[in-house]
């Protein structure tokens, strides 16, 4: 199957109906808190109103579950989109019907109407046809640049291609999928895998999906304490998921076992507020009364020597509790020592909301090689499934009207 890029469209002159991915922060004033989505996205729309293109840009922004919520409008998404584009961003209200269709019709070359967050329509999330219906009604040529909500088969993102046959796929999603499928399909090894954060449960499938792809899997983070249970360790008060530590065991007594790096030590504090700074201990002697914060630096070292020969990184995941920055060095070293390994030539991807977060309070998103934009699709992408926003752009299937 393939996906159609947007430098194979025609689109001069003709409505684009493009799907992109705004879900941003709002500070409590309302404002754009942080604007790096929509940055992410203005290639695509510049490339569209340079061909002269007419932009119907539409998103979702949080969870307004079918109703409308002036708190979680699109409307300080325009102002800014304005002054990215230096130029003005009509909107559209209603979303659907003929007051959208109006300002729809009424685009000239080049113009950008932004729907009001699709979220406000329950068809949305429901992946109501009708809905799906009215909003291909608004352009002939529909583009997905909404990598971050493609493992959602909502209208925006699914139904409505049901109805258009010229469809692509916008930059973004482009070097999304170009990155993340790399790393499944021609992965030049050594090929390194390094999970954190909170919980395996969340990230089973990316672990069972990487593990025979790669030549070493490193567990830090909240993780690493179910796999030093399931090994039979003594881990005190530490994070663990009692019912997933028959996961770890079958992991660590699998056919791809050596290929485990396991955390060899860590920070362990009193409570996890950040008051205890805590102090570093062997994995194998946590205390009792003692829970695990971060990783410590001897871990570190045996992260550096492996990512020293990596050839492919994949990174998803803190290696501690690292919001409290007393607990957020071994984070910071993982995310110097990938930014190292980047340098040296090998292809590096970090992945996932509190990664990428951690990357770029250390200033390093620039010396990664991708950054992915999307956190939930991304897992699901790295997890093996198939995105239903990306399937529905595969194919040339002939639209219903
Ligand atoms: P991502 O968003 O990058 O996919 P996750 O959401 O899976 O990452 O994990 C991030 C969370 O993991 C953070 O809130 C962090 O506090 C938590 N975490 C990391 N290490 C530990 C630990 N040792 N104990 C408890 N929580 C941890
Ligand atoms: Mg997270």
């Amino acid at each position: 199957m393939t996906i159609r890029t947007i430098r194979s469209l025609e689109v001069a002159g003709r409505r684009v109906f493009v799907r992109v991915d705004f879900n941003v922060p709002l500070a409590s004033d309302g404002s754009v808190a942080d604007d790096t989505r929509i940055v992410a996205t203005l290639p695509t729309l510049r490339y569209l109103i340079e061909q002269k293109a007419r932009l119907v840009v539409a998103s979702h922004l949080g969870r307004p579950r079918g109703k409308r919520d002036p708190a979680q409008s699109l409307r300080a998404v325009r102002e800014r989109l304005e002054k990215f584009l230096r130029q003005p961003v009509a909107m559209a209200e209603s979303i659907v019907g003929p007051e959208a269709e109006a300002a729809a019709k009424g685009l000239g070359d080049g113009q950008v109407l932004l729907l009001e967050n699709l979220r406000f329509d329950p068809g949305e999330e429901k992946n109501d046809p009708e809905f799906s219906r009215k909003l291909a009604s608004l352009a002939d040529v529909y583009v997905n640049d909404a990598f971050g909500a493609a493992h959602r088969a909502h209208a925006s993102t699914e139904g409505i291609t049901a109805f258009v046959a010229d469809r692509a796929a916008g930059f973004l999603m482009e070097k999304e999928l170009s990155a993340l499928g790399k790393l499944l399909q021609t992965p030049e090894a050594p090929f390194v895998a390094i999970l954190g954060g909170a919980k395996i449960s969340g990230k089973i499938e990316v672990l069972q999906n990487l593990l025979p792809r790669v030549d070493r899997l490193i567990v830090g983070g909240g993780m690493m304490f179910t796999f030093l249970r399931a090994q039979g360790r003594e881990t005190g008060r530490s994070l663990v998921e009692d019912d997933r530590v028959e996961t770890a065991r079958a992991v660590l007594d699998g056919p791809d076992a050596a290929k485990v790096v396991l955390a060899v030590d860590c920070r362990v504090a009193a409570d996890v507020s950040g008051s205890d700074a805590g102090v570093v201990v062997a994995a194998d002697a946590i205390p009792k009364d003692r829970a695990g914060v971060d990783i410590g630096p001897a871990s570190v070292d045996a992260i550096a020597a492996v990512l020293a020969e990596a050839r492919t990184v994949v990174w998803n995941g803190p290696m501690g509790i690292c919001e409290v920055p007393a607990y957020a060095e071994g984070t910071n070293a993982v995310a110097r020592e990938v930014a190292r390994a980047t340098k040296r030539g090998a292809f590096t991807v970090v992945g996932g909301g509190d990664s990428l977060a951690a990357v770029h309070q250390a200033g390093l998103e620039h010396q990664i090689t991708h950054c992915s934009t999307g956190g939930g699709a991304s897992l699901e992408f790295l997890g093996g499934r198939t995105l239903p926003g990306v399937a529905a752009l595969e194919g040339e299937a002939a639209a219903r009207s």
